[in-house]
């Protein structure tokens, strides 16, 4: 884990967004699951990384300074099969042109509940748990809580007991819930790679997509400086 920091830091030394690929390797460190993904800088390697996995595919336009992908129409979801493969990569760089520096390919995660779970450095407190209800409409939502590190039970326990959050896990109008348990595991882990990894300033799942099988982080940004 902390080669894949150090290694970013020495080619960029004021730090910054790790590129998708690599926050993704720091979180499988911490045994935080991720929709796979490849990082794919021309259309043949997003041809092909699309052919591995079974079911359809997710297009992501990538540079390093894009936040808020879906905000910009850079998001391409249920892609199947070469030829949608590849009108999406086309699409993307009519789009974007120039600034795109890559499109992630992803795996397509299983429905379930979208969640945040973030960790942000405070200065004077160290890192901050987040979390909240997640999903494109998040701050919409609001409701997020926090938690000072080290995280312990109590406080696991009061951020998952946030009322949106804690219903939509309990199943909300007939949708089926999800485990509770992988979600708490995310947030320690999540927790544990702030403490252990100091040039982490900023870590952001969201979507955190948890089922009743477990919690998939599905879009996720990692800061170093
Ligand atoms: P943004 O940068 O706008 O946050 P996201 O990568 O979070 O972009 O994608 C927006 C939405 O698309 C997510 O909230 C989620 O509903 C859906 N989504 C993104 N990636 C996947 C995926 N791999 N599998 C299933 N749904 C996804
Ligand atoms: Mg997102």
């Amino acid at each position: 884990a902390a080669r894949i920091v150090s290694r970013y830091l020495d080619a960029h030394p004021d730090g910054g967004w790790l590129p998708p690929d690599r926050a993704a390797d720091l979180l499988a460190c911490y045994g935080i699951a991720c929709a796979r993904l490849v990082l794919a800088r021309n259309e043949h390697t997003a041809v092909a990384a699309a052919g591995v996995w079974d079911g359809p595919v997710v297009l992501k336009a990538y540079w390093p300074e894009l936040v808020h992908k879906s905000d910009v129409d850079g998001v391409l979801l249920g892609l199947s099969g070469e030829a949608d493969v590849r009108a999406g990569w086309r699409l993307l760089t009519r789009r974007f042109g120039d600034r795109l520096a890559g499109v992630v390919v992803q795996e397509t995660a299983n429905k379930g509940v979208e969640l945040l779970v973030g960790v942000d450095s405070d200065p004077v407190f160290g890192p901050l748990v987040g979390f909240g209800v997640g999903g494109t409409d998040t701050e919409l939502i609001g409701g997020h809580r926090f938690a000072l590190t080290p995280l312990t039970d109590l406080d696991a326990d009061r951020l998952l007991a946030e009322p949106r959050a804690a219903r939509l896990l309990a199943g909300y109008r007939g949708r089926p819930g999800a485990d509770a348990g992988a979600v708490r595991e995310v947030l320690a882990r999540l927790a544990r790679l702030a403490a252990e990894q100091p040039c982490v300033a900023e870590a952001e799942i969201n979507p955190l997509i948890a089922t009743p099988e477990g919690a998939v982080a599905a879009d996720f940004r990692i800061r170093v400086e």
